[in-house]
């Protein structure tokens, strides 16, 4: 059975097809710059094998139907990876926000997208692109069932008094803020492989999972279920990221406002594009910042001391409301490659028996890693994050 997943942003498309008989990947894809003077699509044939070929186009892409009009005729067809898109037995796409309603992976028809369009003014930035990139797929694959999967949906177990702000509840009842959580297919699929590799049942499994790429966040997961997560209404609450502040005080809207005439539209772009390590000494790449320090930078050491202190922080709140944890795992872009972010981390936390074998955390981790010592109490992963692999393995369930 091979499933395609699509994640479709506002002007790109990232898509993946993979063989769910034993989970291979048989292409990947990015269209980049859609509407822009000239676009770019990136194709790649069997990615992780040595066979792996590599194909580029530059030319105008109009708009997502072009894009993955190329797209196709590059999975498809003579050259392609299958020879007809009948092959394509099922669509799974990647929805940033399904508010409260969707959660569950939902066969897209129209009432789907009509709550799609009702939540964009939670999601702004991601689901108007997910919406362009579900029309096109509907247009071109009329007969493949297509599946929305949310990274909403693994924090919806939250209860009310994790996901509550301490807000008017008008604003929870009219409007449904309240907090949501994002990452999810990411930290569903690594503490189920981290309780798989541990030999335990998910159902009995406590954990915390860090994901730390350009997002960051962090989930505790207890008995199998997400009950609480740094995330909130949007991706901007929590810790710190590449350009995104996380938690800050709420009364710095007003006080910007106040004494440097900042609108609400500048509050919100400083804490999404110019904050957090980007913010703090002008890099947001974790590698560059290492390079910085090493050089004496001191604000690079701000930035991550800021970033890892909260970190620390967060692990520690969610040992407080788990009790019993089982394991801690760290992922993505720096959690998965960068021993001093995940030692940082973790330090001052042998006080409640963590002890990481520093040899094994210094190693890459391509594969999943363990990094706590034997006697540690709370076992310490690196698992590789694959959000593509969680989408289509719920797409497959659920068109099974
Ligand atoms: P996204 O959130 O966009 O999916 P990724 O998970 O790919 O991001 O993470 C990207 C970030 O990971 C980069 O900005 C960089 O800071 C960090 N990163 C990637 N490789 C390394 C590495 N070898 N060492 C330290 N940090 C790394």
């Amino acid at each position: 059975m091979k499933v395609l997943v699509i994640n479709s942003g506002s002007s790109s498309i990232k898509y993946q097809l993979l063989d769910m008989n034993n989970e291979s990947v048989l292409c990947t894809g990015l269209v980049e710059r859609i509407g822009e003077e000239v676009g770019r699509l990136t194709h790649r044939i069997a990615p992780d094998t040595e066979d792996a070929k590599k194909i580029k186009l530059e030319q105008p892409i109009s708009d997502h139907e072009v894009g993955m009009t190329l797209a196709i005729d590059l999975i498809c067809g003579e050259n392609g990876v299958v020879k007809d898109k009948s092959e394509i037995a099922a669509i799974g796409h990647r929805i940033v926000h399904g508010g409260e309603k969707l959660h569950e992976p939902t066969l897209v028809d129209d009432a789907v997208v009509e709550e799609l369009e009702k939540i964009i003014p939670l999601a702004p930035l991601h689901n108007p692109g997910h919406l362009a990139g579900i029309r096109v797929a509907r247009h071109l694959f009329a007969d493949v069932p297509q599946v929305v999967v949310m990274d909403t949906a693994y924090h919806q177990t939250l209860p009310p008094k994790a996901y509550m702000y301490a807000l008017p509840y008008e604003l929870y009842d009219e409007m449904r803020i309240r907090r949501y959580g994002f990452h999810g297919t990411s930290h569903g699929f690594i503490a189920k492989e981290a309780a798989r590799i541990i030999g335990k049942s998910f159902e009995e499994f406590n954990c915390i999972t860090v994901h730390l790429g350009n997002g960051c966040s962090m989930t505790a997961t207890k008995e199998g279920k997400a009950i609480d997560t740094s995330m909130g209404i949007t991706p901007l609450e929590g810790l710190v990221m590449g350009t995104r502040s996380g938690d800050v005080d709420p009364a710095l809207h007003a006080l910007l406002a106040r004494t440097r005439n900042m609108t609400s539209e500048d509050v919100d772009r400083m804490l999404n594009k110019e904050s957090g390590l980007k913010g703090l000494c002008g890099m947001n790449d974790m590698r560059d910042i290492h390079a910085a320090i090493e050089m004496g930078d001191e604000k690079a050491k701000l930035a991550l001391d800021v970033q890892t202190y909260r970190n620390r922080k967060y692990i520690g709140s969610y040992m407080a409301v788990l009790g019993h944890v089982d394991a801690i795992i760290f992922t993505a872009g720096i959690g998965e490659n960068d021993y001093i972010v995940r030692r940082e981390s973790l330090k001052g936390l042998e006080c409640f028996g963590v002890k990481i074998d520093q040899m094994n955390n210094a190693q890459r981790a391509a594969e999943p890693l363990k990094i706590s010592t034997e006697d540690s109490s709370i076992e310490v992963w690196v698992i590789p994050t694959n959000e593509e692999l969680a989408i289509a393995r719920e797409t497959k369930n659920f068109v099974n």
